[in-house]
């Protein structure tokens, strides 16, 4: 008996491939009558665009599956229609939207139930964050990335219950905003590169540097920072801190101003001689960059799952575009080419999906997967930006026009290949791990 994944109304369900009906929502690539039909019988076959057999690598429960359309009505009906108003702001009110969030549970997934977490398994974070992605906007994805999957893991993993109690159980609850402070103004792609620096002075670290690109930071109540706590160089000698934004000597020195991600508030930030507390060390004092680089590979996860969710919507766009608007005496998605296309890039979702769901699966039995996020976050990059740029062109002026939810896809999803690691890091990663070096 196949599994096959189907929409109907604005819920994804699994079902059995026997009880798909005929009238089953369509997907991208789908026009006329006589193709849905066709199509709904090649899905009760169990082949054709709706036979995805998911279930093969990833058993989702009902559970996730009410979860998913949880996430998704949320997504809809609390996110999307504010959305025109936060790209406006360029901000968003995280405290707000975060507090709504973790009263729902969202944030804590994973984590541990005496800090407010969930205690969920990893497949939760997948679907949050495929439904997330397909957000009317990168930015909230982006934020929530940060919150859950990119200033919090290294608390959870390595922080004494003291820290946790102060710092990760408020972020879980949404009642803080967290930010990860790694890059700076001369050290992007280069971690080694880093000079904010934080020197001993009895029970305290004083901090002087500066922290460059960081999301969330103009609401964060605290950073997870990476700053060098001695003078070894390159790897060795760093160590993660938690700095509270309220710390003397820490400020916004100012907002930067980007081309996408624009509700996202990123912050060019100064230290200078900003005072915290030893006890704020997360983990061991010296290991800061190994504790980095693992919390990086749960960043690359999110990111492939969102750009799963915002590619599915973008392509189901277009081809509702298509089909409705004529040229030539009939609808554009009658034109083979356009067909095509939309179906190769949907082949290549449906490996990224696939791919993603085994990496969550070997994650989920306690694996090292750094080889497989760096691959999917390679992947997803250059995916959404193929994506992107076919979802502009095949809308034609109208795809050019700020009006039009292109523009904003477009430039928001132009990020993955850079941010979180730019796709040439990525295959410096790859050339390592795979041997390919001399
Ligand atoms: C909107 C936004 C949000 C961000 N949020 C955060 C955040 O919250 N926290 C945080 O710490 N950082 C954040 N970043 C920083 C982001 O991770 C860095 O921008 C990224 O790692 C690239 O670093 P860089 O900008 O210094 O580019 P550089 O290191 O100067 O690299 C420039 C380019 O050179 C190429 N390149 C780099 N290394 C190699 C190589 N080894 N081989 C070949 N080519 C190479 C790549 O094409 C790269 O894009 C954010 C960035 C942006 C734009």
């Amino acid at each position: 008996m196949h599994q096959s994944e189907t929409r109907k109304g604005n819920i994804t369900l699994m079902v059995q491939a026997e009880q798909i009906p005929v009238e089953t929502e369509s997907c991208v690539g789908v026009g006329d009558h006589d193709a849905e039909i066709d199509r709904a019988l090649l899905v009760a076959d169990g082949h054709g665009p709706n036979h995805r057999g998911y279930g093969h690598i990833m058993q989702f429960s009902a559970e996730h599956h009410e979860f998913r359309s949880v996430v998704r009505d949320f997504v809809e009906n609390e996110i999307n229609p504010r959305i025109p108003e936060w790209e406006d702001a360029e901000m968003m009110p995280l405290h707000d939207i975060f507090s709504k969030m973790g009263s729902l549970g969202f944030l804590g997934l994973e984590y541990e139930t005496e800090f407010g977490g969930q205690g969920a398994d990893h497949a939760f974070t997948v679907i949050l964050g495929e439904e997330f992605g397909r957000c009317d906007h990168g930015s909230l994805p982006m934020a929530l990335g940060v919150q859950v999957d990119m200033a919090t893991p290294s608390l959870a993993r390595f922080g004494t219950p003291e820290q946790k109690r102060r710092y990760l159980a408020p972020a879980l609850a949404g009642t803080q905003v967290c930010s990860i402070a790694v890059s700076e103004p001369d050290a992007g792609s280069d971690v080694a590169g880093i000079r904010t620096r934080a020197v001993r002075d009895g029970d305290e670290w004083v901090i002087n540097g500066s922290k460059m690109w960081i999301t969330n930071s103009l609401q964060a109540d605290w950073l997870c920072l990476l700053a060098r706590t001695s003078d070894e160089g390159g790897y060795h000698g760093m160590s993660q801190i938690i700095v509270p934004t309220d710390a003397p000597g820490f400020s916004v020195s100012r907002k930067l101003d980007k081309l996408g991600m624009r509700a996202s508030d990123t912050g060019l930030l100064s230290f200078d001689d900003c005072r915290v507390p030893v006890a704020n060390t997360i983990g061991e004092i010296g290991r800061g960059f190994q504790q980095q680089m693992a919390q990086f590979v749960v960043e690359r996860m999110w990111a492939s799952y969102t750009t799963v969710g915002a590619c599915e919507v973008a392509l189901t766009r277009t081809a509702d575009y298509l089909r409705q608007r004529q040229a030539f005496g009939q609808p554009l998605l009658a034109n083979q080419h356009l067909q095509y296309t939309l179906a190769e890039l949907s082949a290549d979702l449906d490996l990224l999906r696939t791919y993603n769901y085994a990496i969550a699966e070997a994650y989920d039995r306690g694996e090292d997967t750094t080889r497989q996020a760096t691959i999917a976050k390679l992947t997803a990059g250059r995916l959404v930006r193929r994506v992107a740029d076919m979802c502009l062109q095949y809308h034609g002026g109208m795809g050019y026009v700020e009006e039009n939810w292109t523009a904003r896809f477009f430039r928001d999803n132009r990020l993955t290949s850079v941010g979180g690691g730019a796709d040439e890091v990525m295959l410096q990663v790859l050339a390592r791990t795979d041997g390919f070096t001399a």
